[in-house]
């Protein structure tokens, strides 16, 4: 494992919570659909989300959308710093549920956007500092809109984990095999 045991899950949450705003109409337009998201990535105090909280959220997610897009590590670099900037920390270890000894970045009692925004800024410090930028990618799917964060060894993911896009993409990819070899009279099947 690459990062601390509260970065990956972190991640992941942010590339979903980008994703919410991607592929048909938004998934984070309520309050409650705010509380659903916040609940499923087991976000401490999920259930205090209020609807003030809806823009600002909004906000970060605008935001996350401009670091899987920056075109280079300084341009990440300048919005990771922007979102520090505005995250006054509290550093204290918690342990919650069944997450052992972890990092919270603010006090509990802090604003659901303000928590989010700063446990969300530390994960990407933690991705910069280690090199691994390059794990913010974008699906490789036709026609799919989202991103992932690939938390593969070898850095080999590729697709998102929502619309089947890898099953999808491989289907795909085969019967172009099976026209092209249908089209060049060649009788071989092509391996998988
Ligand atoms: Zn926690
Ligand atoms: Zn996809």
């Amino acid at each position: 494992m690459q990062f601390a045991h509260d970065t990956e899950p972190t991640l992941v949450m942010a590339s979903e919570l980008l994703n919410t705003a991607r592929h048909g109409r938004d998934r984070l337009a309520t309050v409650a659909q705010l509380r659903a998201f916040l609940r499923r990535h087991e976000f401490t105090g999920w259930s205090s989300a209020e609807d003030a909280d809806l823009a600002s959220v909004q906000d970060l997610r605008e935001r996350l959308a401009e670091v899987w897009t920056a075109p280079n590590t300084a341009r990440l670099v300048a919005i990771v710093n922007a979102l520090l900037a505005e995250s006054p920390q509290q550093p204290r270890l918690t342990r919650h549920g069944a997450w052992d000894w972890h990092l919270h970045f603010t006090t509990d009692d802090a604003p659901i956007p303000v928590r989010l925004r700063a446990e969300t800024a530390m994960a990407l410090v933690d991705l910069v500092r280690s090199g691994n930028t390059d794990r913010l990618k974008r699906c490789a799917a036709e026609g799919c809109e989202r991103v992932l964060v690939d938390l593969s060894r070898n850095k080999s993911r590729r697709f998102c984990s929502e619309g089947n896009c890898a099953n999808r993409t491989h289907v795909a990819a085969y019967r172009e095999r099976q026209a092209g070899a249908g089209r060049e009279q060649k009788s071989n099947s092509p391996s998988e």
